[in-house]
């Protein structure tokens, strides 16, 4: 795509990365046949090609308005346009500088303005948002129904944490709302990587990946977040730690982004690539040791519950962000589980970080389309792999909605009272 940028911007680190960008979009339109928003909206404006075609117009220096601000704000940033492009297209990048430079000219309202600064400050604050959540559950009953469905119930006790000092250590990222909405999901976590040989710690001065703040385009903050969580790892990470272990998708891809975001900073550019080149998916984790779950020998019949159908949802972040697509459904399926198809699986259920409280009318109907999909073939529990998306489709039916991890670990759990036999390999490190 021809694009003559503005003085404003065609001399900057940003514009020269949009250009390129821009440069590859040929404008075929493929894009919109995935994106959730043009389907619901049917509006070129709301589909990946009209809101290229916006930041292309800004980034030109040309005219910009609440109308263009609303379009780009309707993005759930769930890329799965991306994946849909055969040119290549990074979108979600423009995307970001997009917003930016409408931001810089398009004044919000206060409403708007106020509701962003609230949500940076509280969900980025495990301090703040745990209380809060505890008087939102205490509140609950007297809620109206509509706001009571997104207070999620009490969450499920963690699992005691296994007592083992393995050789291989691993730490994990316990983010800003997942310890007080799921806290059993890291604890699963470390129960599942202890059967492997594999201890998981944590580092307790990190807190916020920075996606939350990155999303509201609040880009310095976001910064600051991932500087203190570098500070907090990189201890560990001379002390020999082989990877960053990472329960929540959304999280993920911002991690595996440290090192784009902080490449302009001398002092942590490094630092922040290795963070990235370190940072892996549970699922990742648990996939590598392939060989490890053979030697485990943990046939189906081992298994301590009975079976379960279950059904998947893929979160974006995921599937488009991390590109895993399909192997925890692989995974799942190969320990014994009945995975039932689900349709349309590569859509958005609505969660996509702060967008449902932001876009709530859109992103209900992605709700509503996701469960009927996911409930389609009648699955006992649902699972995922996002904290965001979990408690998003939770607010939303009766089915149990929980991290895929969980439910291996309590299926697992029968089978790990048998004693099992130390891979030789650890025997040899631990010299025994
Ligand atoms: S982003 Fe990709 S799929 Fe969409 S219009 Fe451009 S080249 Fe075509
Ligand atoms: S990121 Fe998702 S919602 Fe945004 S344009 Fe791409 S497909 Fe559509």
């Amino acid at each position: 795509m021809q694009t003559t940028l503005a003085d404003f911007i065609k001399d900057t680190a940003e514009g020269r990365e949009a250009e390129g960008i821009l440069r590859n979009c040929v404008h075929c339109g493929f894009c919109n046949a995935t994106c959730p928003t043009y389907q619901l909206l049917g509006d070129e404006l709301d589909g990946p090609r009209g809101r290229i075609y916006l930041i292309k117009q800004a980034l030109e220096g040309r005219p910009v308005s609440q109308s263009t601000q609303l379009h780009l704000d309707r993005c759930l940033t769930c890329r799965a346009c991306e994946t849909t492009c055969p040119s290549g297209v990074h979108y979600s990048r423009l995307l970001d500088i997009g917003r930016h430079v409408v931001a810089s000219r398009v004044q919000r309202s206060p409403a708007d303005a106020v509701s962003r600064v609230a949500l940076r400050k509280v969900i980025t604050r495990p301090g703040l948002f745990g209380p809060l959540l505890k008087l939102g559950q205490l509140m609950r009953p007297l809620l109206p129904a509509k706001l009571r469905r997104k207070v999620p119930t009490s969450a499920d006790a963690p699992k005691a944490a296994p007592r083992a000092a393995h050789a291989r250590r691993m730490l994990v990222l316990e983010g800003c709302v997942q310890p007080a909405l799921s806290p059993a999901t890291n604890a699963a976590a470390a129960r599942v990587l202890d059967r492997m040989g594999i201890s998981l710690a944590a580092a307790p001065a990190a807190g916020c990946c920075g996606a939350v703040s990155l999303h509201l385009d609040a880009q310095a903050e976001a910064h600051d977040f991932m500087r203190r969580n570098i500070d907090a790892w990189w201890p560990h990470i001379r002390d020999g730690v082989e990877a960053i272990v990472i329960t929540a998708s959304g999280c993920g891809v911002t991690v595996r982004d440290y090192g784009y975001q902080l490449a302009g900073d001398p002092a942590y550019a490094e630092k922040a690539k290795r963070v990235s080149d370190l940072a892996k998916d549970v699922s990742e984790i648990v996939l590598a040791e392939r060989d490890r779950w053979q030697a485990l020998a943990f046939p189906p019949s081992s298994l301590h519950s009975p079976l379960r159908r279950v059904a998947f949802h893929a979160p974006c972040t995921l599937q488009h962000g991390l590109k895993l697509k399909g192997d925890i459904e692989l995974l799942l399926s190969s320990l014994g589980f009945e995975v039932v198809p689900v349709r349309d699986a590569h859509l958005c259920c609505g969660s996509a970080g702060t967008y449902s409280v932001l876009q709530p009318a859109i992103s209900q109907r992605l709700l509503e389309n996701k469960l009927a999909a996911l409930t389609e073939h009648d699955p006992q529990e649902i699972v995922t792999a996002n904290i965001g998306c979990q408690m998003h489709l939770q607010s939303g039916t009766p089915h149990r909605v929980r991290h895929w991890i969980e439910l291996l670990d309590d299926h697992l759990s029968g089978a790990a009272e048998r004693p099992v036999e130390e891979p030789k390999e650890e025997r040899l490190r631990r010299g025994t």
